[in-house]
């Protein structure tokens, strides 16, 4: 079985998702980790994100057992997987790796932004979990200020709305629900709530799992 989470950032993607993957007994690959990867690695060597031979030479060197670096959390390396992330080059070169993942026994949760529509278009299930920007901007500023982080409310809801768009009006595998993804609002759930409204949706459409 495959699971495919998508949505923009802070909407609650990977506590969920990682939850999913624990409850259905599947692997999990967070995606948004592998663009931020490159974009990390980008800026480490003195490039630009957004030009599109250093982005894409750093696609294709991507060492996934680098993925669980601290320093791609940080809201540079969102910044700069967002511009990485825009150049179809570095898509094509990290599409391969996402599939290989997806296709290992005994499945996956995946979760990213084009997941459900172009990494894995025939997963089982396809979840769009969204919520609205003030709900994202509150759950991104506490989760850096938990981090000992300084942040400004004004500054974080900017970064997350210049994320959105560059996310969404891209032209290759822009942000977008697949036609047959079931929409998740969770403004107004917390994290159990939207496991087990998740849980549910799953469900009715495996009625044997
Ligand atoms: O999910 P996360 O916030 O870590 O993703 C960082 C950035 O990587 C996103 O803003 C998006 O530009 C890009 N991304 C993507 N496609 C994915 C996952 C992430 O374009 N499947």
């Amino acid at each position: 079985m495959i699971i495919a989470v998508d949505g923009p950032a802070a909407a609650g993607k990977g506590t969920l998702a990682r939850r999913l993957a624990a409850r259905f007994g599947l692997n999990y690959l967070d995606t948004g980790l592998i663009y931020r990867a490159v974009g990390w690695a980008v800026l480490q060597s003195g490039g630009v994100p957004a030009d599109p031979q250093a982005a894409t030479a750093a696609a294709r060197r991507l060492d996934p057992s680098l993925l669980d670096r601290p320093e791609l959390r940080d809201e540079a390396a969102a910044a700069a997987a967002s511009q990485v992330a825009a150049i179809p080059a570095v898509r094509a070169a990290l599409l391969d790796f996402q599939r290989r993942f997806a296709a290992q026994p005994p499945g996956a949760v995946l979760d990213g932004r084009d997941i459900g529509t172009v990494v894995c278009p025939a997963a089982e299930v396809k979840l769009f979990v969204t919520a609205s920007l003030e709900k994202r901007t509150e759950r991104r500023l506490k989760e850096l200020l938990d981090k000992g982080e300084s942040a400004i409310r004004e500054r974080v809801l900017e970064d997350m709305k210049a994320r959105d768009e560059r996310d969404s009006a891209r032209s290759v595998a822009p942000l977008v629900p697949a036609e047959d993804a079931v929409l998740l609002d969770t403004s107004e759930l917390d994290a159990d709530a939207a496991f087990a409204a998740a849980v549910a949706i799953i469900s009715q459409r495996r009625p044997a799992g």
